[in-house]
């Protein structure tokens, strides 16, 4: 994997580490969140490494 696609370059990529595992964690944010289990709880957004990857990668923030 060509390390300047991963999550850590991406677009989506949203280092909001307070919902995430680990500081160096972040949230994905290309899809809209899922799972609300009630109208009182917050959706989730998937918490991805900055090592991850997938197809969906986007470096251009116009893109
Ligand atoms: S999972 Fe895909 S779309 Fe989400 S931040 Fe990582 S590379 Fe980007």
């Amino acid at each position: 994997m060509n390390k300047s696609a991963t999550c850590s370059a991406c677009v989506f990529f949203d280092e909001h580490s307070r919902n995430a595992a680990a500081p160096s964690d972040g949230l994905c944010r290309y899809n809209p969140p899922v799972s609300q289990p009630n109208e009182t709880s917050h959706g989730l957004w998937p918490v991805v490494t900055q090592a991850d990857w997938c197809g969906h990668f986007t470096a251009d923030r116009s893109a």
